[in-house]
């Protein structure tokens, strides 16, 4: 019986037209995992068409940027969409118009979709799952291929800190860095930011409030972004302003997204589940790295009630 990553690849094969797709708000393994296999997909494959559909991100554009896909590009195409767990997050107008689709994801599979589904929890990163089908195919892995998996490796990893980084992480990583790639330049574009932003977060830290002692968040309103010029995407990553302060066992930050009419929470842990909360708030995740959604400011008191009995329940994560 063929396994599931040779049945993608036989997938690839059989279309003409291949369209990776990836998550709203994208994150390096958005990108990594996304253009990374479209990228592998034209190098073995030269006459196929193969496009990487949805809004461009600008920190994100020294990696790659999306193509001006149309609706037509759909019909009788194969859509691969990586790092998303639910449809709605989907960043494409005209998925559903495929002829078949394929999800390859890393997260919890709340909300199946598709024809076909590589699912594993396990994996640090969606890119992690891409390396590995990439590097077991016995098809050719470019340098331009390797950089952008191995950058959605290293994003969604936190540097290989995070609990499921693990040895098969690193030999997949390698395996990466040696098809030959600038490494100090990605870490450069990562880390890379301007005074401006700088001085935005030391502003946001001297605006966190502290719930029932354990509990740390900050609310960054339109107006707040406005008066700063800073913008929604710019500020949405910097959930991390408080991570490693001993006193916090969760941290979160919500972002007024006006735009949109929500407001979007970054809840982050190291130690509680606080996925079962996102998905209560129209939100899901990992286990300690999740997502939700309120509508009004006065639902945050909620939320931090359902984070608060998280830990007087003692719904810690025990890793894996
Ligand atoms: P973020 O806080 O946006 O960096 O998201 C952390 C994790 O939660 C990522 O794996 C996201 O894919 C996931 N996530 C964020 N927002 C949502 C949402 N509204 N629904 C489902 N998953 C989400």
């Amino acid at each position: 019986m063929q396994g599931l990553k040779e049945v993608i690849l036989q997938k690839i094969k059989d279309y003409d037209t291949i369209i990776c797709l990836r998550h709203i708000s994208p994150d390096g393994d958005a990108y990594g995992s996304a253009f990374g296999l479209a990228q592998f997909i034209k190098d073995n494959f030269p006459p196929k068409k193969v496009l990487v559909d949805g809004e461009p991100n600008k920190y994100l554009s020294f990696l790659a940027t999306p193509d001006l896909v149309k609706q037509e590009d759909y019909q009788g195409a194969l859509v691969i969409v990586t790092d998303t767990a639910n449809m709605e997050r989907i960043d494409s107008k005209y998925w559903q118009e495929a002829k078949e689709i394929i999800k390859i994801d890393h997260h919890p599979n709340v909300t199946p979709y598709g024809d076909l589904q590589w699912i594993d929890e396990s994996k640090i990163a969606a890119s992690e799952m891409i390396a590995d089908l990439v590097l077991t195919s016995k098809l050719e892995v470019s340098s331009t291929t390797a950089r952008l998996i191995f950058t959605g490796i290293v994003t969604d990893s936190n540097r290989f800190m995070y609990n499921k980084t693990c040895g098969e992480t690193f030999i997949l990583a390698g395996q990466l860095v040696a098809k030959g790639f600038d490494l100090q330049s990605i870490y450069q574009n990562l880390y890379e930011e301007s005074w401006a932003n700088v001085c935005f977060k030391n502003y946001l830290l001297s605006q966190v409030i502290v719930y029932n002692e354990q509990i740390s968040y900050v609310k960054i309103t339109d107006e707040m972004l406005k008066e700063h010029q800073m913008d929604y995407e710019t500020v949405k990553p910097w959930v991390n302003i408080m991570s490693n302060i001993k006193e916090f066992k969760i941290w979160m930050l919500l972002i007024e997204n006006k735009a949109e009419g929500y407001i979007n929470i970054s809840i982050r842990s190291n130690t509680y589940i606080v996925n079962g909360v996102a998905e209560k708030y129209h939100g899901g995740g990992h286990q300690l790295a999740s997502g939700a959604k309120i509508y009004q400011w006065e639902d945050t008191e909620k939320v931090l009630t359902d984070l608060s009995l998280l830990i007087k329940n003692n719904v810690k994560y025990m890793g894996g």
